[in-house]
């Protein structure tokens, strides 16, 4: 029987997970056996749908905006890094019920040039994605600051999981900035809604940029101008979709066909 894979979202139909998984998929042998599809499921929808699954050929999903909260509530049991960061990306349907995971944090771990460990790092936003930087970052040792537009959710994120909220950062003190922050993913500028500019980037700095989409984020191309080293929210994306694929088949994941598929796969975007 075909073991069936899926990502669930609302909207989902721009995902770059299908090209990138049935890659990958198809790398390993495993087309015949295994697939990967995307499911759009409202909120309202979720549970059922998702509790409907395992009776579908289902044995794995991953989950993105807005389900990853509701992802961590429905499951029976969950690792120790989604409880935490109180999210889930990665749903597995076992014989012992639903089992969530996240892999985002160590994604975005397995995306650096270089471990984070002592730097001072600069996390914008305070959404989901942010509270798995922000986990993951203090996990390591990195010493974590944290800039919301709205402070409020960034001095609540700080007081749950560590790090220092700040209201007005020297973006060019910090070697690590990661973009957690959706600003750019509808062609918003970037360094007009961050507290950054186009000359505060050097060498010897990292910018994470997690959006991406059709056009080339403009944040990282200054940053590049700057001298400074950037990594872009596909390696991202194919970091965590690799560790989820991992955890499904057992089988280590082809990661250069799953960058290629997710390169190619233009004109789309999401995590
Ligand atoms: P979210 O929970 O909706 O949070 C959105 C964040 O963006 C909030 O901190 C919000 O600030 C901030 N924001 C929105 N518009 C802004 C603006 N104009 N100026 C300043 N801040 C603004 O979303 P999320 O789940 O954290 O995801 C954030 C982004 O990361 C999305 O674009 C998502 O696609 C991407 N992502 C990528 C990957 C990957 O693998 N590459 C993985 C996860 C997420 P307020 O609190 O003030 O509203």
């Amino acid at each position: 029987m075909m073991r069936r894979l899926a990502v669930l979202g609302h909207p989902v139909a721009h995902s770059r997970s299908p090209a990138m998984q049935s890659a990958a998929l198809a790398e390993l042998g495993l087309a015949g056996a295994w697939s990967y599809e995307a499911i759009d499921v409202s909120p309202d929808e979720f549970e059922q749908r998702a509790r409907a699954m395992p009776g579908e050929g289902f044995v794995g999903a991953n989950v993105t905006v807005p389900h990853k909260g509701a992802a961590l509530v429905l499951a029976d049991s969950l690792s120790e890094t989604a409880r935490e960061i109180g999210a889930a990306n990665t749903l597995s349907f076992t014989e012992d019920g639903i089992h969530a995971d996240n892999t985002d944090a160590e994604g975005l771990l397995k995306a650096l040039p270089t471990s984070p460990q002592g730097e001072a790092a600069l996390v914008l936003g305070a959404g989901g994605a942010a509270r798995a930087v922000v986990w993951a970052l203090l996990r390591e040792g990195a010493d974590v600051d944290v800039w919301n537009r709205t402070e409020l959710r960034s001095r609540n994120l700080c007081a749950e999981l560590g790090g220092s909220p700040v209201s007005v950062p020297d973006a060019t003190t910090y070697r690590l900035i990661v973009n957690s922050t959706s600003v750019g993913l509808c062609g918003e500028d970037a360094l007009a809604e961050l507290p950054l500019s186009t000359s505060g980037f050097s060498a010897g700095q990292t910018v994470v940029d997690l959006v991406y989409g059709a056009a080339p984020s403009q944040l990282l191309a200054a940053a590049k101008a700057g001298g400074a080293t950037v990594v872009d929210g596909i390696e991202v994306l194919v970091c965590q979709g690799a560790l989820s694929l991992e955890i499904w088949t057992g089988y280590e994941p082809p990661l250069q066909a799953m960058r290629a598929a997710a390169r190619e796969d233009k004109g789309r975007a999401d995590d």
